[in-house]
């Protein structure tokens, strides 16, 4: 039996929320849960979050997740934004079907809505490239979008993404910010700029909705900082346990390959957590650790699919059996990450289907997948 367990904790997610709103004002939020909610699992992650006032999806399956969830529980229908727009006509009959707002990108899209005047999004949001040169119109489409897309019964948000807003220097988002404001000017419609970095760096980025991914899950990609030393909690825990203990010699060398030579006469623990359930490979040999037992217990040698292998020699209480945090309360997922050359978003979006997931209120596990 697989012991690797990720268990997702509610009351923080909630609480994230409020951290957010707390700082937000009257802006309006929409909690972005694409991609399984960063890997947390979209429906547990929309219930709990139900205090949003929108939610944002990379594509249509999962906005169509939503609204069936919304429907099985009665619940009056939030707005769903399509990120990434739709790339085909037929997304708009299920788009319009599903009232979901979308965000347009693109000239082709501009001629699909053309083609199709009585399937539109409820909502358009459509995205200005203020200088992070990957989706956009170029500001000088501005008005023309103006003309042809916000005729009257059709809201829009005018939006742009940033795209350094949790860099050192807050040079480039400054820039993006006043890029943005002189190209609408008084345009009508409402106004979006700020991911979860924004949402905490730079409040004159607010505007109409903020649309908050990482904070809400209680990961940052601010360098150096993890989710807690901005404020807010780790909502997912993974864990394992110890399911060997050995004795080795000084000298010796653990696991795959050359491995790693020990140098002192180390009682090793075999974890069982791989790459085969998402714990990153190229943390081999980065100097990482785990928790276990209350305290700190080095990675040795390469991580492997199955297992990985720590050193116990300093805890003589952890056994077969004990409980393994790989990331969550006690080890930032932001510091997996930098060992592994990596984020913490990719991280809790590369958790695999073989690992068990529980979540909880408070303190109790109210249910397992
Ligand atoms: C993913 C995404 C966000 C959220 O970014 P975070 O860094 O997770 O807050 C916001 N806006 C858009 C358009 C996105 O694609």
């Amino acid at each position: 039996m697989r012991h690797a367990l990720a268990t997702i904790d509610l009351g923080a997610l909630r609480r994230n929320l409020q951290r957010v709103r707390a700082r937000v004002g009257s802006s309006r939020i929409l909690a972005v849960v694409k991609a399984d909610a960063y890997g947390h699992g979209l429906e547990r992650v929309v219930q709990a979050l139900r205090d949003a006032d929108g939610f944002g999806v990379a594509g249509l399956e999962d906005a169509r997740r939503i609204r069936l969830l919304e429907r099985r529980k009665g619940w009056v229908a939030r707005p769903v934004v399509l990120l990434s727009g739709f790339d085909e006509s037929q997304d708009l009959d299920t788009i319009h079907r599903l009232a979901l707002d979308a965000v347009i990108h693109d000239s082709s899209q501009v001629a699909m809505l053309r083609a199709n005047p009585r399937q539109w999004p409820r909502c358009l949001w459509i995205k200005l490239d203020t200088g992070m040169h990957r989706l956009g119109f170029a500001l000088d489409q501005l008005p023309a979008l103006q003309a042809s897309l916000a005729g009257p019964g059709t809201p829009v948000v005018w939006m742009s993404h940033l795209a350094d807003a949790d860099g050192l220097s807050t040079a480039r988002t400054e820039r993006q910010i006043r890029v943005y404001f002189e190209a609408l000017g008084t345009t009508p419609g409402l106004r979006s700029l700020a991911n979860s970095a924004a949402v905490l760096r730079h409040p004159q980025a607010h505007l109409d909705w903020v649309r908050p991914g990482g904070v809400l899950y209680g990961l940052s990609t601010v360098a150096g900082q993890s989710g807690s030393d901005l404020g807010f909690e780790p909502v997912m825990r993974l864990c394992s346990r110890i399911v060997a203990v050995r004795q080795v010699p000084c000298g010796g060398s653990v696991g795959y390959g050359e491995g790693q030579t020990l140098v002192r006469d180390t009682r090793l623990g075999v974890v069982s957590i791989g790459y085969g359930d998402g714990y990153p490979r190229h943390v081999s040999g980065a100097g990482g650790w785990v928790w276990v037992d209350g305290q700190r217990a080095p990675i040795l040698g390469r991580v492997s699919m199955d297992l990985l292998t720590v050193d116990l020699t300093d805890l003589p209480g952890a056994d077969i059996g004990t409980d393994v945090e790989l990331w969550g309360p006690q080890v930032p997922a932001e510091l997996v990450a930098a060992w592994a050359g990596s984020i913490s978003y990719e991280l809790t979006c590369g958790v695999t289907r073989r690992v068990q997931f529980a979540e909880h209120q408070e303190t109790s596990v109210v249910h397992a997948r």
